[in-house]
């Protein structure tokens, strides 16, 4: 089983993520995350990236699309995987559908998380992510216990450079013009479930369950 989470930054996609992998048993992978490991160990990938990141545009479509090809090839994904952050093109999409047949798998369901702009900035600036774990957390609506450290593991908490305003207006942007025509190329082939991301956590996560168990 392949599912992918689509959604503008900030939508939710990797708070729902660590749920729905639990409960499903699935891989997880999110290009996010594989590239800003990658920029923080400096690796040839990381430097590459790193520049079109902290401007906040995308990396472009051959980077990433081996970034995932390399992953699906991994052995936890033969039980199935969670896509979060990718495809975020149609290019790539269409890349991911090639790719897939190698590994007997193809996309069956993408939820679309939407939230409402204004609440996107407001989640987006106020986001702080673990720096061991990565757990990601709200300085309003999802506090750690203990200020700046991370109930799972203890770790610090940091804010992402690119969750600054002007980095995150300049995200949504490029999510409109690049990412959103996602949304139909999936309508069209009649697999996607509009998931209200506006609702509080649990409430977006029942919501994903129901589409899920739907399946
Ligand atoms: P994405 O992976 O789509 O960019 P995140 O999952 O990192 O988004 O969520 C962005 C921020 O919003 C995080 O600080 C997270 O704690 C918070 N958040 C996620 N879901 C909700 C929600 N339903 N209500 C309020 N805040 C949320
Ligand atoms: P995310 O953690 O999903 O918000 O992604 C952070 C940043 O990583 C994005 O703003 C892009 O610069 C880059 N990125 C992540 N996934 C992709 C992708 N599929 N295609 C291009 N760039 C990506």
């Amino acid at each position: 089983m392949l599912i992918v989470l689509l959604g503008p930054p900030g939508a939710g996609k990797g708070t729902q993520a660590e749920r729905i992998v639990n409960d499903h048993n699935l891989a997880y992978i999110s290009t996010g995350d594989i590239l800003r490991t990658a920029v923080k160990e400096d690796t040839p990938l990381g430097s590459k990236a790193r520049e079109y990141m902290d401007q906040g545009q995308l990396v472009p479509d051959h980077l990433v699309v081996e970034i995932v090809r390399e992953r699906l090839q991994e052995p936890d994904c033969s039980k199935g995987a969670l896509l979060d952050g990718f495809p975020r093109t149609v290019d790539q999409a269409i890349f991911l559908d090639q790719m897939l047949p190698d590994i007997s798998q193809k996309v069956d369901q993408v939820l679309l998380i939407n939230v409402d702009e204004e609440e996107l900035v407001e989640r987006l600036t106020g986001r702080r992510v673990c720096s061991d774990c990565g757990a990601n957390y709200h300085v309003k609506y999802n506090p750690p216990a203990v200020r700046n450290v991370c109930d799972q593991c203890g770790g610090d908490l940091y804010q992402r450079d690119d969750d600054s305003l002007e980095t995150v207006k300049e995200r949504l942007e490029v999510y409109k013009k690049q990412t959103e025509p996602l949304v139909k190329f999936y309508q069209d082939k009649g697999i996607i479930s509009y998931i209200d991301g506006n609702k509080n956590i649990g409430e977006v996560f029942d919501q994903i369950n129901s589409a899920l168990n739907s399946l």
